[in-house]
Order: structure tokens, then C-alpha cells, then sequence
């Protein structure tokens, strides 16, 4: 496995590959970052990881500068699963001037996690098309738990009609329904139990619905009141239609439940997609 750092390297290395499978990261890997290279090495003979925790899209108050920065253990792990490269620039080289050129992903990024984090989907579509220029692969896997980046990098693809198949990955999780995530790590211990509840409650969503419950608004609000009372702070849990993260009427038929809160100092994301 290769490690590179510089743009120019990267292209040398990748000149005679015919196919090339990406999946873009900002390191302090998990086995749902190890997942999504497995399933890109099934679609392509040479897979790239990029690690790099992009500032552009972090707010001015949330956590840039705390966020875990693991490259020694990242690359033991990508070799561990077969990665080809593993591509890690650091700032000057992502950013060698301030990035006064950026990406508009249009209306879905003020909606939900758009409204906690603005200017955040900005700077994800900035970055992966950045990112895209650099590695040029024909496929790029990204995991359904960021189910709204999901949705701005298919616009981003679509819109700019770059030709690089996308794979959206299904959600790994622990043994108790918690979906994996770097930030789990800030976590306490009795945080950490009180995690899962997130996604129980989504899944208490579903059953409601599954069951007949048509009111969404009134599902919503019975849920963040749960989580409340069970002492976290939701930004959102509410059932949107997965065509374009609008909320859900009665007669919509693929949906997607989301919630985002926060336990303590540190925001958990997680969905869950129903068909009806
Ligand atoms: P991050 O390093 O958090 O920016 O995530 C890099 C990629 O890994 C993104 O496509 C994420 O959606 C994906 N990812 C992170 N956690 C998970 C998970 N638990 N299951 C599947 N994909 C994930």
C-alpha cells in the first residue's frame, strides 16, 4: 500500500490504472470506513482512501480543532484491508489559496442538517469535487448514515455530469443498533449506553408507521419530547420522502427517517429508509 501526500504524486501513481475506486474520508477509521473499501475494491482493481478533515466544512464552533487525527493507525488499517493508496494531504496542498471558487449545492443544504451546521454541505461538495479532480476514479463509495451528504454529492455528480458511478453503502453498526461514527469516541461511558437510543427511537418511528400512523408531525414531536426527556438535545428527527428530503405526506411511499442530537457535547446523526 502506498501513502501519498501530494497531488502530484497521487497522479503518477494512478496514471496507468484503468479503474479506480474512491473512498473519501477525514480518517480516525472504523469498520464502516473499512466496509465502504471492501465494497469499492468489488468494483475497481485499485482503491484509494483519502484522509483529510476538510475545515471548510466545519462551523466556527464546532469541533476542527478536536477532531481525532489518527494517520499511523488509518494506514495500518486500509493495509490491513487491502487498500491500494492511501492519499492524506495536508492543508497547503488541499488548500494552496483560499478557496474563493466553492460549490452551491442548492436548496437541500439548508434543510436539516444544514440549519444546525450552515455552509457545512458547502464545503463537503467543495472538497469532494476537489477531491474528484485529484484521485479521477470511475467509482466513489459513500456510507447511507450521512444520508443527506448522500443527496448533495448525487447532485453534485448529476448536475456536473461527472462520470464517476456512485455507491451509496448501507449503515454499519455496533451490536446495539449505535451507528459508527469518529465522533463516538467523545463519548463517556454513560453516554455511550444512552447512545443507541437514538436509532431505537427511529425505529420506534417506523414501527408506528409501519402500523399505520399517518401523522408524521405529531410522530415527530412525540419523539423529540422522548429524547428530551431522556436528557438529549434534538436538532431534527422527522420523516422526510428520500427523493429530495422534503417532509413526507401520507402519500408518499419511500421514505427516510432522520434525527440528529446531541448527548452531552457530541451530535450523533443516524436514518433509517422505509418503503411502504
Ligand atoms: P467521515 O470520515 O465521517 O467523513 O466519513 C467518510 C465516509 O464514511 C462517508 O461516506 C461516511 O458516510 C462514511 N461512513 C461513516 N460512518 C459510517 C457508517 N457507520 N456506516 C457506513 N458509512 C459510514
Amino acid at each position: 500500500m502506498d501513502v501519498i501526500h501530494t497531488v502530484a504524486e497521487l497522479r503518477r501513481r494512478l496514471a496507468a490504472e484503468r479503474r479506480v475506486g474512491f473512498v473519501p474520508t477525514m480518517g480516525n477509521l472504523h469498520t464502516g470506513h473499512l466496509d465502504l473499501t471492501r465494497i469499492a475494491a468489488r468494483h475497481a482493481a485499485c482503491t484509494v482512501v483519502s484522509i483529510f478533515v476538510n475545515r471548510l466544512q466545519f462551523g466556527p464552533s464546532e469541533d476542527f480543532d478536536r477532531y481525532p487525527r489518527t494517520l499511523g493507525d488509518d494506514c495500518v488499517q486500509c493495509e490491513a484491508a487491502g487498500v491500494s493508496i492511501v492519499f492524506a494531504p495536508d492543508e497547503s496542498e488541499m488548500y494552496p489559496a483560499p478557496q474563493s471558487c466553492t460549490v452551491d449545492p442548492g436548496p437541500i443544504q439548508h434543510i436539516l442538517d444544514g440549519v444546525a451546521r450552515p455552509g457545512h454541505f458547502r464545503g463537503v461538495a467543495t472538497v469532494v469535487l476537489k477531491l474528484f479532480g485529484m484521485v479521477q476514479p470511475q467509482v466513489a463509495v459513500f456510507g447511507r448514515k450521512d444520508y443527506q451528504q448522500c443527496k448533495v454529492i448525487e447532485g453534485l455528480v448529476t448536475q456536473f455530469s461527472l462520470p464517476i458511478e456512485l455507491v451509496f453503502a448501507p449503515t454499519s453498526r455496533a451490536d446495539d443498533g449505535l451507528a459508527l461514527s469518529s465522533r463516538n469516541g467523545y463519548l463517556s461511558v454513560t453516554e455511550r449506553a444512552e447512545a443507541p437510543w437514538l436509532n431505537a427511537e427511529l425505529r420506534r418511528m417506523v414501527d408506528a408507521i409501519r402500523a399505520g400512523q399517518r401523522e408524521y408531525s405529531q410522530l415527530e414531536a412525540a419523539s423529540v419530547a422522548a429524547l428530551v426527556a431522556r436528557g438529549w438535545q434534538p436538532d431534527y428527527i422527522t420523516v422526510r420522502r428520500q427523493s429530495d428530503l422534503e417532509p413526507a405526506t401520507a402519500a408518499d411511499r419511500s421514505l427516510v427517517l432522520l434525527a440528529a442530537a446531541r448527548l452531552g457535547s457530541t451530535r450523533l446523526i443516524d436514518n433509517v429508509e422505509l418503503s411502504l
